[in-house]
């Protein structure tokens, strides 16, 4: 019976209504029509006929000019031979270009990126590659139908060699604009948020039409830099049509694109069985410290009690007295909420979960609390690391009502995929200090950019470009004059 109502769920709106592209084989990538998200049916987000239609020609491009075609080969000999002879005629015979993303900072960053540079492609016909090292085929199944993201091992070196200081940067693509403007064979984006205001030339309109004439173009960043696209002339009214309701750019792309490999999406499935499907009610609190000087265990564990239990009703209030161990037992018949918990640290969790384990509940509820893993530090370039952070990015965001740290990426790829509006806890000492609140809610699901540019393209001067349009504002998490967000 369990296993048939499984099924069903699973059947329901397979494709994510027409998001997700048919043709795949289903059984090197479960997850892909099999997702586990709640709110389908009415509830759901419709992704417009002008995405979908987008999404299409995206992949027929893709598989024209992607890995293993002659527009592929062309354009890569092109590459090698500008690069080793600097006298070629800088014409390439393809006429595929393309956008190759290269990995920075953590999963959560670099999912964001990805959507980022994903977008950038489909509005200037790019074809979006992966760098090979990036350990994202081990994480995520392909996402476009016949052919590959992946670039060949064989691809000339210039990725590695790409950093915030390399000569290809922004004064390299000026230099070959004057005096007389020639393409180069390939350039550096460097978007990341130590970049310079000539970096930030990329966000506009005069400059980008240079830049999508060039090849190949490498983007280097860890920034969500979708907002900044919807502030570009050019691009406005393409991405109006895409995206009707502005806060569901990465709840559509991440959905698109992150379909989690079949050992990933075990782990997650499985422990989405074993300890959250049953629950009436499923809460996702996602704890991220960064490294400060003292630890903010007792300040931070009193602003999720106060977020969670006194101020939003999330999990119900104890009762004073401890609890005989029969009553547990005994209540069978009582709702229950699930709580997940993600933290780096253990001891989060650890507090919470014996504080019920110890006292009843004065609504009856019975409250369980999962972690899934508590890894103590970040680390990089470490696959069994990536999955536990993808795995727990997932589940967090199949949970009902969500709690984040404020600034995180790794909470905001959970709250987006799932459509949800988190509730941000006030989680740095200069907020908790700056409050005597414990979090605010989210007013949209999309993630933050942290560092996006403030210079106007034309006059070169500074502007609050949170106060220009409608559709973006200043993010709920960061001060208000920095940090934009879609709405
Ligand atoms: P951000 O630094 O919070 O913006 O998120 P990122 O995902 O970019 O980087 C943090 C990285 O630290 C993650 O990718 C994980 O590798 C690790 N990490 C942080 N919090 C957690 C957690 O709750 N669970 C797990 N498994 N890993 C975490």
């Amino acid at each position: 019976e369990e296993n048939r109502s499984r099924l069903v769920e699973f059947q329901q709106d397979k494709y994510l209504r027409g998001l997700i592209a048919q043709g795949f084989d289903e059984e090197s990538c479960v997850s892909r029509y099999q997702s586990l998200w709640k709110n389908k049916g009415p509830q759901a987000h419709q992704p417009s006929p002008h995405l979908i239609s987008k999404l299409r020609n995206y992949e027929a491009l893709h598989r024209q000019c992607g890995p293993n075609t002659e527009s592929f080969k062309k354009a890569s000999e092109y590459l090698n031979s500008s690069i080793h002879n600097k006298t070629s005629n800088h014409s390439s015979s393809s006429d595929c270009s393309y956008v190759i993303w290269t990995a920075c900072d953590g999963l959560g960053n670099r999912m964001m990126t990805l959507v980022s540079a994903f977008l950038y492609a489909l509005l200037t016909q790019k074809i979006l590659l992966v760098e090979p090292k990036s350990n994202i085929s081990s994480l995520f199944c392909e996402p476009f139908p016949g052919t590959t993201w992946q670039i060949p091992s064989s691809f000339p070196s210039i990725i590695k060699n790409f950093g915030k200081d390399s000569p290809q940067t922004y004064d390299y693509i000026l230099k070959w604009q004057k005096p007389e403007p020639m393409i180069p064979p390939y350039a550096y984006m460097y978007l990341a948020h130590d970049y310079t205001d000539k970096d930030k030339r990329f966000f506009c309109d005069e400059d980008q039409t240079f830049i999508q004439k060039v090849p190949w173009i490498i983007i280097k960043s860890n920034l969500y830099f979708v907002p900044s696209l919807f502030l570009m002339p050019s691009f406005q009214n393409e991405l109006n049509n895409l995206f009707p309701e502005k806060e569901t750019v990465f709840h559509f792309l991440g959905r698109y694109l992150f379909h989690p490999t079949n050992s990933v999406w075990s782990s997650i499935t499985t422990y989405y069985w074993a300890h959250l499907a049953r629950a009436d009610e499923k809460i996702g609190i996602q704890i991220r410290t960064f490294e400060i000087k003292s630890d903010p265990f007792d300040k931070l564990l009193h602003q999720i009690l106060t977020c969670v239990i006194s101020e939003n009703d999330l999990l119900p209030k104890i009762n004073g007295m401890i609890r005989k161990p029969e009553n547990h037992e005994s209540a069978k018949s009582n709702r229950t909420k699930a709580v997940l918990m993600t933290s780096l640290d253990a001891r989060y969790s650890d507090a919470i979960k014996m504080m019920y384990k110890l006292h009843s509940t004065q609504t009856g509820e019975i409250i369980r609390v999962f972690q899934p893993s508590n890894e103590t530090k970040q680390r990089f370039s470490n696959q069994a690391h990536d999955r536990k952070a993808l795995a727990e990015m997932y589940l967090l965001s199949l949970a009902d009502k969500l709690v984040t740290s404020s600034k995180s990426t790794f909470g905001y790829v959970a709250q987006s995929l799932g459509g949800l509006k988190p509730w941000i806890l006030y989680s740095r000492p200069h907020e908790y200090n700056a409050t005597n609140s414990g979090c605010q809610r989210a007013l949209s699901m999309e993630p933050c950019f942290h560092v996006p540019p403030t210079l106007d393209c034309e006059t070169g001067k500074r502007v609050d470009k949170g106060k220009i349009v409608g559709c973006v504002r200043h993010c709920e998490d960061m001060n208000r004059t920095s940090g934009l967000k879609l709405y």
